[in-house]
């Protein structure tokens, strides 16, 4: 079956094209500033060249129908419409009502509305997707598969705030946590890797890209993930401040005479490697070549990220008792020898060494630990795609 995967931001749209019985990508690209002057859709039909389009996208009804356009045309499509058997959503939020993949239907979206508040800024837009794509593919089977979703196992002492109880009860004030699907996909992959049955292992995930966060998984399940009620708890981020003292948020307000959505701005716009690097980069190769030539706001930013992250780890272990492995994914695990190096260098308490020659490994499956080490070190692209592409056939085959 060929299954579209989308991932609906506010004013872009991911899409891919996957073939569930090779697993294959057919087709993968990109709409970008929907509603916006100066909208494209740019894609890659496997083995051909990237293709650009500047097309008009007031909406995301626009935004669907040119992806369908560009998958289905005679010139360089690469599937026939009715082919198209399954479409697999990304909603970034299920609260706690979904704590799996689902069809969508009526009482899907009605939920996936009542929890919008706790995702003002992605579950609309989620939404936007689904119904644009009804509207293009009337009868095609939906599935939403929730980046909330694999953390819900996690016990209540782990997503309680000490927050008085009432706020929980009337508003759902809690640790959800998000990339669920990313530690889901990089938790399973890495107990095939280590030839082990998932029930028997207790593992770190570190989902380290500009978004960032780790969970503890036992026994395939989560028991603690650092995002919270939104994804701006946990790791120092590109732009995120992650974990900081709340009263933070009053006294910037009364020293800057600053609103709530401004100090809301600088928190997840201003802040981590970007705010403590002075504005050098969010990204971290830009950071590592600095790092490397001493350039002090680099290394400030660095090292500061790679400190919480190996916090994070020590916490994690004490939570599970052990820890086997520990897995490293998303731009900067998968990428940066240089950064897991430095997280790697520090995990001594835990008996773990490094393999330097391994850890030069990109974007590729492998083991980075050294022969002696206590705990294996392993790297593991994620695929949230794949993952989305594989909950959807599962539920539509
Ligand atoms: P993601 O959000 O998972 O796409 O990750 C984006 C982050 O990965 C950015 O900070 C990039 O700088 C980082 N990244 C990607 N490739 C590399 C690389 N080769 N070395 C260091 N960082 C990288």
């Amino acid at each position: 079956m060929k299954i579209l995967v989308i991932n609906c931001g506010s004013s872009s749209l991911k899409f891919q094209l996957i073939d569930s019985e090779t697993e294959g990508v057919i087709c993968k690209g990109l709409c970008e500033r929907i509603g916006i002057d100066g909208s494209r859709i740019v894609y890659t039909p496997v083995g051909k060249d990237k293709i650009t389009k500047e097309e008009p996208m007031p909406d995301h009804n626009r935004a669907i129908e040119l992806v369908i356009e560009a998958l289905t045309n005679a010139e360089n499509g690469v599937v026939k419409l009715e082919e198209i058997g399954a479409v697999g959503h990304r909603i970034v939020h299920g609260g706690e009502k979904f704590t799996k993949s689902v069809v969508i239907n009526d009482e899907v979206l009605k939920a996936i509305e009542d929890v919008s508040d706790l995702a003002p800024l992605h579950n609309p837009a989620n939404l936007i997707g689904i119904r644009a794509c009804q509207k293009v593919m009337p009868g095609v089977p939906m599935v939403a598969v929730f980046d909330t979703a694999f953390h819900q196992t996690m016990p209540e002492y782990a997503y309680l705030y000490g927050l008085h109880y009432s706020y929980y009860e009337k508003y759902g004030i809690r640790r959800y946590g998000f990339h669920g699907t990313s530690h889901s996909y990089v938790s399973k992959r890495a107990a095939e890797i280590l030839g082990k049955d998932a029930a028997d292992l207790k593992l770190i995930v570190c989902h380290l890209g500009n978004g960032a966060s780790l969970s503890a998984v036992d026994g395939g399940k989560c028991v603690d993930t650092s995002m919270g009620l939104t994804p701006l708890e946990g790791l120092i981020m590109g732009t995120r401040t992650g974990d900081i003292d709340p009263s933070v948020v009053e006294f910037i307000m009364k020293k800057e005479n600053a609103s709530v959505a401004d100090v809301t701005n600088i928190l997840n716009k201003k802040s981590g490697v970007l705010g403590l690097s002075n504005d050098l980069s969010s990204d971290f190769r830009d950071l590592e070549d600095a790092y490397l030539k001493g350039d002090k706001n680099a290394i400030r930013a660095v090292d500061t990220f790679v400190y919480r992250v190996v916090k994070y780890i020590g916490a994690y272990t004490a939570a599970m008792g052990r820890v086997d492995a520990i897995c490293f994914t998303a731009g900067v695990g998968e990428n940066s020898g240089f950064t897991r190096g430095l997280i790697c260098d520090k995990l001594g308490f835990l008996g773990a060494t490094l393999d330097k020659e391994a850890n030069k490994v990109r974007g590729e499956e492998k083991f980075i630990s050294g022969a002696d080490s206590k705990v294996k070190l392993l790297v593991v692209p994620t695929n949230e795609e794949l993952a989305i592409a594989r909950d959807t056939y599962a539920l539509c085959k």
